[in-house]
């Protein structure tokens, strides 16, 4: 039988990883990317002399990225150098400030000075969660095509962990009693975009893996992952990488698509069509014609989207003596939260993720300078916020916060070099519906069975891989996503390849 030919659209991490599977099992692989780089929300700002992640900073359960890898043939570590950062992170509050780390006794010693009383908890917490992620993360790594995938074995053994009935600041008033302490673990809602109060407890797991497995950089950035992803596809004959190539609409006939056609109205054509672009703007853009009915316009709009991220990335004259990650949380966090999610206004009293990267990896910056990444977690542009007439004004009063709140005291007089994202920008330059950052958001109503499937449900010989479709947005779930569909389409030509094996989670490189 000959090769049969896979389009992938969009070079972002998961249609990288789509394409590197898919190249090893023998498929003819093109993939299409509208930019002249490869790795979307996963690339990188290059700019007087500073290179800058525009997105992903945070790598975690970095044996994933080490599995798809080796699902491709190859290792990872031939592709990139990375560093376990420890500790991992620092957390900013008015009246304290907490060093978050991967080792156990150093986590409690820290919970102690900060939180006394709650130290024991810590043990609590890695034990219940362990178990937990033990159940959740093999069911994530499934297909969900058809609803009685949800009556799979592996699937109902893990109900009772899933703790539907609860949400993820909830779960965590089981473990702590402090509201800052329950913050530090519970932030990381916002990594896909949620509020603690409204994300399922499922997602505990996101801290148990950093305070488990560590959190990893990337020498050059994270986007030198989808570089090294890049690398490693073109180097199979049967693959090919075409840049600044923008996919207009899907060719379907019969709700069967065929191809796609370009910008220039050129057509390519091909068995099976995978979508790495945006789900929400593929579907009201990509398959605008196809008449969809359970992705409509109308129905898109209906959907809950992740929160947007407003964006400053600053190169500096000087270097800062601060940790690699920072987070500064609004005076009252749980208003802050409640502004993103509830009412859609910017805070001014808003939170900020401080990156500063040169202190682990001085050569993203000419010698004695740095960069600053700066992202706050801001309403969606469902909230209607006229972003280009507050942009200027905003970005001042983000860096007043920082200039009062952290060490960063000088740092307006500092910059040399400015880009600032609104969500307008995720919008326009990443074609990323709503300005929705981190995807369509992770309630239970679209999760699993229920998010738009990897098989895509509404046309055949069209899958999905990236953060819309399951199991998530994040790289890690990305990877997974890609996967699962590489798995799919192989099964749908009786090419072999082994489940998913989790390595040894702590062989790390
Ligand atoms: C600010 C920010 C911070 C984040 N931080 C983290 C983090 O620390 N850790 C983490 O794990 N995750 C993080 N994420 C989430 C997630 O990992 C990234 O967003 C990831 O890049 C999403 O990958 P993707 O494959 O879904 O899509 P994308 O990266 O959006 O890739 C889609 C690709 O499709 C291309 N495309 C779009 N339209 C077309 C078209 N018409 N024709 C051709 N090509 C097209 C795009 O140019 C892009 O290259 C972050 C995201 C953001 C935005």
């Amino acid at each position: 039988m000959p090769a049969k030919k896979i389009l992938i659209v969009g070079a972002g991490p998961g249609g990288l990883t789509a394409g590197m599977i898919l190249a090893k099992r023998g498929f003819n692989v093109t993939i299409l990317e509208k930019e002249a780089v490869v790795g979307g929300r996963n690339a990188s700002i290059k700019k007087d002399g500073y290179t800058f992640d525009i997105g992903p900073t945070f790598l975690m359960m970095n044996y994933i990225l080490k599995e798809v890898f080796l699902e491709a043939g190859k290792k990872a570590e031939d592709y990139m150098k990375v560093k376990r950062l420890e500790p991992m992170y620092r957390l900013l509050f008015t009246d304290k400030e907490v060093s978050i780390s991967s080792g156990f006794d150093v986590m409690k010693a820290e919970i102690s000075k900060n939180f006394p009383g709650n130290e024991e908890a810590l043990a609590k917490f890695m034990k219940t969660e362990k178990h937990r992620y033990g159940r959740m993360f093999p069911c994530l790594q499934k297909d969900y095509s058809k609803p009685w995938h949800l009556l799979r074995p592996v699937f109902l053994k893990a109900i009772p962990a899933l703790q539907l009935h609860k949400k993820f600041w909830q779960n965590l008033s089981g473990y702590f009693k402090q509201d800052d302490l329950k913050i530090c673990f519970t932030f990381q809602a916002k990594y896909i975009g949620m509020s603690p109060w409204e994300c399922p407890a499922a997602f505990t797991m996101i801290p148990y893996v950093e305070h488990e497995y560590g959190i990893y950089h990337v020498y050059g950035g994270l986007n030198q992952i989808s570089a090294g992803m890049a690398k490693a596809f073109l180097e199979f004959p049967n693959a090919e990488l075409k840049l600044n190539t923008k996919v207009k609409e899907l060719i379907a006939e019969k709700k069967k698509v065929k191809g796609v056609r370009l910008e220039d109205g050129r057509e390519i054509f091909a068995d099976e069509v995978i979508i790495n672009a945006d789900f929400a703007y593929s579907m009201s853009e990509l398959a605008k014609s196809q008449k969809l009915r359970k992705y409509s316009p109308e129905k898109l709009k209906k959907m809950r989207y992740s929160c947007s991220t407003f964006m400053i990335y600053l190169g500096v004259r000087k270097k800062y003596d601060i940790p690699h990650h920072n987070i500064v949380f609004a005076k009252d966090y749980r208003k802050n939260v409640q502004e993103i999610f509830e009412k859609g206004s910017p805070s001014e009293d808003m939170s900020a993720y401080v990156q500063n990267a040169c202190i682990t990896d001085p050569l993203l910056a000419p010698e004695g300078k740095s960069t600053i990444y700066i992202l706050v977690p801001c309403p969606n542009k469902a909230s209607g916020t006229d972003w280009q007439s507050i942009k200027e004004e905003y970005k001042n009063k983000v860096l007043d916060m920082l200039e009062k709140r952290t060490e960063l005291k000088d740092l307006r007089a500092n910059i040399e070099s400015e880009t600032v994202y609104t969500p307008d920008d995720w919008v326009n330059k990443h074609n990323v519906y709503l300005g929705a950052t981190f995807n369509l958001a992770h309630n239970l109503s679209q999760m699993l069975y229920f998010r738009p499937r990897n098989k895509f449900e509404e046309l055949d010989n069209c899958w999905l891989t990236g953060g819309g479709t399951h199991p998530g947005s994040g790289l890690p779930t990305i990877y997974e996503s890609a996967r699962i569909t590489s798995n799919l389409i192989s099964k749908k030509y009786g090419i072999p390849f082994t489940a998913p094996t989790t390595l040894n989670q702590k062989e790390t490189f």
